[in-house]
């Protein structure tokens, strides 16, 4: 609670000095509440989230005058409200053996570092877990996954730069369930930049991985960088369209101050939101928790 406090520090105070300068001796009338939407908006909380919120604060209190700490217990609560519902821990089915957990997401969002420590996490619960470095594209992408499954005690399956992803998880698949491995992570490559050849690559690894196990695989994380706000919405898109999301990641928390996206997503797609980053340690990443985050948000 704490880390996230202090990681969620600048989306928490810019909002929350909106809300004190809008709401110190002034009554709470039509403009007022213009402006509490449009600094809502602002935090990136979205259009549709911000209305809601608004008129949760107005009702019952229109022409009245409201302190800023009566303001900003409602903005927790109703965010907390929109969060609850998709604040859902990612449960391992222990029947899988591996349980295969594919992560996507654009470059630079914090895939591989999330894969990490997530690795950590499930080492640490006694769990045997490997590692597919299937973002073939970058050599760094391969070298910081070895470099990951070095420090975690995890087997990485790695091949040089240029192989066929596909190809390389579905060995990774084989190599886990001969090893017994618990938990299998597959990284992916996130070009951006050529959508067409990014959906086709994970369309094809998606098909390649229910080849071996028809229902795996058996969790598809997005890594969501929080730094990029609104461009989150198109990134869900685009991947549930290309690879079926079942949960999101949102990372770098800390030092942003656009952590109102996540509510956003939440009222949008409904998605489950296993955990939040927030920062560049093995141990940070933090299960997703509606109501700190709904308290962080709000200041
Ligand atoms: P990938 O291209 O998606 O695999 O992204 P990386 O895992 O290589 O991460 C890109 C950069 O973001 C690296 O410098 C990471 O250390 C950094 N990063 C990842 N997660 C977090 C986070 O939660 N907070 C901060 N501050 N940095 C992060």
């Amino acid at each position: 609670w704490q880390r996230l406090t202090q990681g969620m520090r600048r989306t928490s105070s810019s909002l929350s000095e909106s809300v004190t300068s809008l709401f110190t001796k002034r009554k709470l009338d039509a403009a007022t509440l213009e402006d509490l939407e449009d600094a809502l908006v602002q935090a990136d909380l979205g259009v549709q989230t911000a209305m809601q919120i608004t008129q949760a604060i107005s009702s019952g209190r229109y022409n009245k005058e409201i302190a800023p700490e009566e303001v900003k217990a409602i903005l927790a609560s109703e965010v907390e409200k929109t969060l609850a519902p998709v604040a859902l821990p990612l449960t391992l089915d222990r029947s899988k053996k591996p349980f295969v957990i594919l992560m996507v997401g654009v470059n630079g969002a914090g895939k591989t570092t999330t894969i990490g420590k997530l690795a950590q996490k499930f080492r640490a619960q006694g769990l045997s877990v490997m590692l597919a470095a299937g973002d073939t594209f970058r050599a760094a992408a391969i070298e910081q996954l070895k470099v990951w499954g070095e420090r975690v005690g995890a087997p990485v399956l790695a091949r040089e730069q240029g192989s066929d992803a596909a190809g390389l998880a579905y060995d990774a698949l084989q190599e886990a369930k001969a090893n017994g491995s618990d938990v299998l992570l597959i990284d992916t490559a996130g070009r951006l930049q050529n959508k067409a050849g990014l959906m086709s690559e994970l369309e094809k690894i998606v098909r390649v991985i229910k080849k071996f196990d028809a229902i795996a695989p058996h969790a598809t994380l997005l890594v969501l960088d929080a730094t990029v706000g609104q461009n989150a919405m198109s990134q869900v898109e685009l991947f549930q369209k290309a690879a079926g999301v079942t949960g999101l990641v949102m990372t770098k928390l800390d030092g942003t101050a656009r952590g109102g996206i996540l509510v956003a997503l939440a009222a949008k797609f409904g998605l489950p939101v296993h955990f939040i980053g927030v920062g560049e340690g093995v141990e940070d990443l933090e299960p997703f928790a509606a109501r700190d985050f709904a308290r962080a948000i709000a200041g």
